[in-house]
């Protein structure tokens, strides 16, 4: 398994418009577009920053991961993306080791990545994300 950098930083807002609209007009970054996920129930904004990016995720339906995340946490870093060379090794080798992985197999993610998230109770509380991107 090899992680070449982190892809990027996931960010629960309650309204997309308005988060955007700080992260533009305060720190000056600049969306590079917004995608829905309808699988996830989520519109995702990138905000590319050097090498990395901040995705502010908003749920477009009231019982979807992320207005659950709010629910119990508020608004906030909801997760880390690292960037591998190969998902679907990364998943073999965290398979053979034994960690608990809430996605077994990659599934398609936002900018046609392919993604998988290892479980929360995994890795100490933090919710990863693997992410290949081609
Ligand atoms: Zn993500």
């Amino acid at each position: 398994m090899k992680i070449t950098q982190i892809d990027h930083i996931g960010i629960a807002v309650k309204d997309l418009e308005t988060s955007l609209k700080w992260y533009e007009d305060t720190l000056g970054l600049k969306a590079s577009g917004t995608e829905t996920v309808a699988s996830q129930k989520v519109t995702t904004a990138f905000l590319p920053c050097g090498e990395g990016e901040l995705e502010l995720l908003v749920s477009t339906e009231p019982d979807g991961p992320i207005a659950r995340f709010i629910e119990k946490n508020g608004e906030g870093i909801q997760h880390i993306a690292l960037r591998v060379d190969s998902i679907d090794e990364a998943l073999a080798a965290l398979k053979e080791k034994g960690v608990r992985l809430i996605d077994q197999e990659p599934r398609p993610g936002a900018g046609g990545a392919r993604i998988a998230f290892l479980h929360p109770k995994a890795t100490g509380g933090v919710l990863l994300e693997l992410c290949e991107r081609k």
